[in-house]
């Protein structure tokens, strides 16, 4: 594990201005004028002068356009995403059942996709958060990104990051937002669905509790719920998820990036 610590370290200071990498996100500073920014058909969050771009952990290396929007249209803005090799992570699921569900729970699964899809995708024209905080203190137990085989089988990569914490561990929102979902699903366990604005979500999965109700405005640091085991877990952790713009993003990225902008408002004394 440290080993690939310092791996990836190395690998984040070799991508250079200008690119990003699939999982990652692509800042932009934006001319004087400009309206928004557009990718992939969505709007990108925008702030402080900069658009902060999710890109997919499945999208393949090479030049992307982004569109800025300004009075007289949008401008094409080319891009580039560079390779990463994400690491391969093997888990035993004692459950069968959560790695190869049955009929029923499948058309249960492809139901709750749906839903969270939609949720990914929604677009709140409020100002951007201004800090994150991590939702809840512990080890890191699984990266983003992690090249998932369960009980020997190839799985989706890893959409989050997990924290390991004791069962009934307070769980924070990571910044202020509308609570969206709460609920329990096949593979996330109990979950709460943050939105934060401008395409900027977060996840919590697998909750012992939820103590929020949908509808919910939160502020960051209040308590949605506590550390659980529900779901497809092999113990007791906090699977923590941040999209944008629709995709799902490295969660310690977007937390440097947007805190390395809060730090810069900041007037210097
Ligand atoms: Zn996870």
């Amino acid at each position: 594990m440290i080993k690939w610590i310092i791996l990836s370290a190395l690998f984040v200071s070799s991508v250079a201005w200008g690119q990003a990498v699939p999982g990652g996100v692509y800042r932009l500073a934006l001319p004087d004028g400009a309206q928004g920014v557009e990718y992939d058909g969505r709007p990108a969050l925008v702030r402080n002068g900069f658009a902060l771009v999710g890109i997919g952990i499945n999208t393949q290396p090479g030049t992307k356009t982004a569109y800025i929007l300004g009075a007289e249209g949008r401008a094409p803005h080319t891009f580039e995403v560079v390779a990463k090799q994400y690491p391969e992570q093997r888990l035993t699921i004692e459950n069968k059942k959560m790695v190869n569900p049955d009929p029923e729970s499948l058309e249960r699964i492809r139901t709750e996709s749906a839903r969270m899809r939609a949720e990914y995708q929604r677009f709140s024209r409020v100002p951007a958060v201004g800090s994150m905080i991590k939702p809840v203190e512990g080890v890191t137990s699984s990266q983003f990104g992690f090249r998932r085989v369960l009980n020997g089988e190839p799985r989706s990569p890893h959409s989050g990051l997990d924290i390991a914490a004791n069962t009934g561990t307070p769980v924070q929102a990571a910044a202020d937002g509308v609570v969206r979902i709460t609920g329990n699903y096949y593979f996330n366990g109990n979950t709460v669905f943050i939105d934060h604005g401008q395409g900027l979500v977060t996840m919590y999965c697998h909750l012992h509790e939820i103590h929020v109700a949908e509808g919910d405005t939160l502020k960051q640091g209040e308590v949605l719920g506590l550390v659980g085991a529900t779901g497809r877990v092999t113990g007791p952790h906090l699977h923590w998820s941040v999209s944008m713009n629709g995709y799902r993003v490295d969660p310690v990225t977007v937390l440097s990036l947007i805190n390395e902008e809060a730090a810069a408002d900041v007037p210097a004394s």
